[in-house]
């Protein structure tokens, strides 16, 4: 028998799982370990509440985290209640997945003044992040601004826009509904470095911006280069910026603007105790086809900045780091003897939910070629694993207390929601009577 322990529940994790227990059958037991006592990363935390169909990926996690050679404990903080080098100890491998939840940093003056806050706070805001649910984003100000061009920031900018009732069928958490039902938010500037080239935003999430009841996108046509340029772009990279272009002609007197402000550098924020404006540099495009400033400044008034510019996995004592990557060091996902990464602790956080699949099978290919499938040890796995927690009064939880805290949460949801999530963990140990 082999046991394998993998830290983290989101998609990187359990696409590991899946292929552990395809590659080793009952010859292994896998541990899916999480410092919640809910499963699916950022399935839950971080994908928009009003994508519904893509939460609905973790059907499929479900089924692995049911079948009989793999279980799952919450409540379990790796580099807190037990240490890596206490799971090498208990199991024959173990698997990090811990996504990368730090926001980076702007690295400029004023990124500490209230009203400037990072995406994975404020997603984690509205999705029922436990760690944010005090976040109080200030939404009183006519003025925000998004900085990044990716998928997240155009997460940002629809939830900050979206009326109500275009909320109905979400689970968005009821602290946020309320707070953004509210908001005196009339314009939203999406900054971004570089170009309508060189977004990194996906055609679906930006066809949504086109479509919605109270806001209008809004381009201006001299930041693209000539259309016959597009004809060089990718497929995908086409699609949107021809949606970007179609922005143009939208005609309409909504609620809220948003506006797209390419070549535009963030340099500082400023404000008299908060955050009033962030200074701008404009850039242009140098030959490796990165942003170069211009010198010419100007400012873009905010008091509500959301900065979308990537995130870094924590360190944990003990394994090899990148620190320039924000990830751990790791050859095709090895860190060293039994020690693997998967997901975006392994590569950064780009990609796709489905970009962890492969990821997570590559690793567990890995990991068959380290430790050929029939091969055994007699390690303890989760037995060594629960018997040190208790020691230390730490209560892990399994699958069929998540099934509990998800029934409740589905019984407890207001209409139009499929669900009004726990948002603190005291009320998800309540729910478990303990
Ligand atoms: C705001 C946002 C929106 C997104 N929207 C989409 C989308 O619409 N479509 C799409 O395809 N992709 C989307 N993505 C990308 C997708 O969410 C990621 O590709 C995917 O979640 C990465 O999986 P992961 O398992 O590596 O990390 P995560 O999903 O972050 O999972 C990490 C898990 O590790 C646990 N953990 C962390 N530290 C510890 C520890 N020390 N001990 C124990 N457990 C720990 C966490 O609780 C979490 O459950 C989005 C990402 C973000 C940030």
């Amino acid at each position: 028998m082999r046991h394998f322990a993998i830290v983290g529940s989101g998609p990187a994790g359990f696409y590991t799982a899946e292929a552990l227990e395809k590659a080793y059958g009952d010859g292994a037991r896998v541990d899916i370990l999480d410092r919640f006592p809910v499963p699916y990363g950022l399935i839950r935390f971080g994908v928009a509440p009003d994508h519904q169909s893509l939460k609905a990926v973790s059907k499929r996690y479900d089924k692995v985290a049911e079948s009989p050679g793999v279980d799952f404990i919450g409540n379990v903080t790796v580099g807190r209640d037990v240490s890596v080098d206490e799971l090498l100890e208990f199991y024959d491998a173990v698997i990090l997945a811990i996504g990368a939840p730090h926001d980076r940093k702007l690295g400029i003056p004023g990124e500490d003044l209230p009203g400037v806050i990072g995406s994975a706070e404020f997603v984690g805001w509205y999705n029922g992040h436990p760690e944010f649910a005090d976040l109080d984003p200030p939404l009183d100000g006519s003025h925000a601004a998004v900085i990044g061009n990716g998928n997240v920031a155009l997460d940002c900018a629809r939830i900050l826009s979206k009326t109500r009732a275009e909320f109905e069928g979400s689970d968005i958490v009821g602290h946020a509904l309320e707070a953004l039902d509210k908001s005196a938010i009339r314009t939203i500037t999406i900054l971004g470095r570089r170009g309508p080239h060189q977004i990194a935003m996906t055609p679906k999430e930006l066809g949504e911006l086109g479509h919605l009841e109270a806001a209008l996108p809004i381009v201006d046509l001299r930041d693209f280069p000539p259309r016959e340029a597009d004809e060089a772009l990718e497929p995908g990279q086409r699609k949107s910026v021809t949606i970007l272009r179609e922005f143009a002609d939208l005609r309409a007197n909504k609620r809220t603007t948003m506006v797209f402000d390419f070549f535009a550098k963030p340099i500082a924020i400023e404000g008299e105790g908060r955050a009033e404006h962030i200074v701008v540099e404009r850039t242009e495009l140098d030959d490796k086809g990165g942003a170069r400033g211009t010198g010419e400044t100007y400012e873009v008034p905010a008091s509500l900045i959301i900065s979308c510019i990537g995130y870094s996995t924590p360190p944990i004592d003990g394994v090899a780091y990148d620190k320039r990557g924000g990830k751990f060091l790791n050859e095709r996902g090895k860190i060293g003897d039994r020690l693997y990464a998967v997901g975006w602790a392994r590569r950064g956080p780009t990609g796709t939910i489905g970009t962890n699949r492969p990821d997570g099978y590559e690793v567990a290919d890995q990991i068959a070629a380290d430790m050929p499938p029939g091969s055994s040890s007699d390690r303890p796995g989760a037995e060594g694993l629960k018997a040190l927690l208790e020691g230390r009064g730490v209560m892990p939880t399994d699958y069929d207390d998540w099934r509990k805290i998800e029934a409740t949460e589905v019984a407890r949801a207001r209409p139009g929601s499929p669900r009004e999530k726990f948002v603190r963990v005291e009320h998800w140990l309540e729910t478990l009577g303990r």
